[in-house]
Parts: C-alpha cells; sequence; structure tokens
C-alpha cells in the first residue's frame, strides 16, 4: 500500500474513512507553526542547548538553575503559544468521528486548547510543577515568574512535570498509548522524527496490530519507508487543512456510516 495515486492526501483520506478508528500521533513538528522550536534542526532547541546538559534527569538534580534557564524559554514560548490548523484540523476530525485519540509528546498544551477531547500526554504537560524531594505539585501558573526559579515550600527548585531524559513515562499514559496502538485503524504520525524512546515504538506497535501507518512530515524520518505506508510530505497544517475540507465533502464517505 503506496502513495501510489496522483492524491496521496486523498488516498489517505479514503484510508481514513474505509478504515476508520484513526489515532494521531504528534511530536514538536505540530507545533512549529504555532511558534513553538521543534528540538531537532538547524533552529531547534538542541542547536542552542545540549540535550545531555540540559534536558536529563540527572542534569536536573546536579544543576537544576542551569537546566531552568532552558525550561523558562519552553514556558514562556508555549505559554504565549496558540494552536494552529493542525491542532484545530484534528480536533475536527475528532469531532466528525474520523480521529478517536490524539497521543502526543508534546507539553504544551495545544491540543486541548484547539478542542481536542481525547489527548493522551506521553511526556506530561507544563501546566503543574512537581517537587522531586517531597512531591508536591503546584500549578505552574501559580507558582513561576518569567526569570525566577521556582521553590517548593520545602525549599527545593521544583521541576514541570514533564518526563525528562532518564524517566520513566506516566504509566496510566503509556498503557492507554499502546491500547489505543494495538486498536486503531489508522496512525496518523504527525511531525515527530521519531527517535524519542519509547515514543518511537508506537507507530511499529499499531502496524503489528494490523493498523495502517500514514506519515506527515516535510522530511524523511526512520519511520519512512518502512513502518509508513503513505507518507504525505508537507506541512502539518497544510495536509491535515486538506484533509479536514475533503471530509466535509458530502461525498466522502463517512466512517461513521
Ligand atoms: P523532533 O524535534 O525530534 O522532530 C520534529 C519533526 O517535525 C521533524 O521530523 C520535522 O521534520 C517535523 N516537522 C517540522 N516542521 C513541521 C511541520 N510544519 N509540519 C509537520 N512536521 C514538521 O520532535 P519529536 O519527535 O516530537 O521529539 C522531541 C521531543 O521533545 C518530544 O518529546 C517532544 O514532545 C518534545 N518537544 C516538545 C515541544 C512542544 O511541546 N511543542 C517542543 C519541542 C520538543
Ligand atoms: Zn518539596
Amino acid at each position: 500500500m503506496r502513495a501510489g495515486g496522483s492524491d496521496p492526501i486523498r488516498e489517505a483520506a479514503r484510508l481514513l474513512a474505509e478504515r476508520g478508528n484513526a489515532v494521531a500521533l504528534t511530536g514538536a513538528g505540530i507545533s512549529v507553526e504555532s511558534g513553538i522550536p521543534s528540538f531537532r534542526g538547524s533552529q531547534g532547541m538542541w542547536a542552542k542547548y545540549d540535550p545531555m546538559e540540559y534536558a536529563t534527569l540527572h542534569a536536573f538534580l546536579q544543576s537544576p538553575r542551569k537546566v531552568w534557564e532552558m525550561l523558562s524559554e519552553m514556558v514562556s514560548v508555549c505559554g504565549g503559544a496558540m494552536p494552529n490548523a493542525a491542532h484545530k484540523g484534528l480536533a475536527a476530525l475528532e469531532g466528525m468521528g474520523v480521529v478517536r485519540a490524539v497521543i502526543t509528546q508534546n507539553v504544551d498544551g495545544l491540543h486541548q486548547a484547539a478542542g481536542s477531547r481525547r489527548v493522551i500526554e506521553y511526556h506530561g504537560n507544563l501546566d503543574e510543577l512537581i517537587c522531586v524531594y517531597c512531591w508536591k505539585r503546584y500549578l505552574m501558573r501559580e507558582r513561576w515568574t518569567p526569570g525566577a526559579v521556582p521553590l517548593c515550600d520545602c525549599g527545593e527548585i521544583l521541576k514541570p512535570n514533564v518526563v525528562l531524559f532518564g524517566e520513566s513515562i506516566p504509566w496510566l499514559a503509556q498503557e492507554q498509548a499502546e491500547e489505543e496502538a494495538r486498536t486503531c485503524g489508522v496512525l496518523l504520525v504527525v511531525g515527530t522524527s521519531a527517535q524519542v524512546s519509547p515514543a518511537c515504538d508506537i507507530p511499529g506497535i499499531a502496524k503489528d496490530a494490523g493498523a495502517a501507518v500514514v506519515e506527515i512530515n516535510p522530511e524523511e524520518t526512520s519511520l519512512s519507508g518502512n513502518v509508513t505506508d503513505i507518507h504525505l510530505r508537507g506541512s502539518a497544517s497544510e495536509v491535515i487543512g486538506k484533509m479536514v475540507r475533503l471530509f466535509q465533502d458530502p461525498n466522502m464517505k463517512s466512517p461513521k456510516d
């Protein structure tokens, strides 16, 4: 099953309509058009911050003030970002019964802001802070101010409740994500380089269970050409926007029919 027709987006939409039960797996690329840089690539965060120095639990425990230089930038950028046409398009597809859930590696909350209801946050989110010493939790908006490092009542530096390298995936999110992958008809993989483990295993789990994998990414990834059945090369907003318009066409059979 390859994108052989003249319009691969139409071919992918037909697959979604026929199989139903689509689930989206999203990564940093879907939020690039909202002004949030991805991690990899020349414009990415890693060009500025070495992940081994800034994004591991070990680094946070050793030098939390240094890691907060990167975290502060993330919190500011994500806090000011608005959902783009790709987030809104996935929410619209959920409303039409085409997409059943979104598994996101992102921590920016933009899927919920766009109106998606079933969102599995695989790497947590930036809404909350947690003390890694006494486990007390706080709301980011109540405890963090730009330029300052947020402190727990016990005096320790707080960590955003996101998954750093070296931390486990929240068990419920991992269970739910794997269940969605095992039971979906189509997995739409949007804007992820599929290099972060174990999130990068989700497309293979879906594929092994019989799902078709449709990738939306302007670039090739490790999935393209092996796990991916249809690779739609383009920006997430452009491709998902076109897909939504196809489903709004009364001639397109809805998976609910
Ligand atoms: P990544 O940075 O490794 O890869 C981003 C991918 O998106 C690349 O393959 C790139 O080609 C693609 N891309 C770029 N622009 C795109 C567009 N307009 N439309 C579609 N695709 C586009 O991201 P990752 O695989 O998600 O891994 C990085 C990790 O860091 C993840 O855990 C991620 O959630 C986290 N992160 C999150 C945010 C956020 O919450 N917005 C931002 C940066 C990183
Ligand atoms: Zn504490």
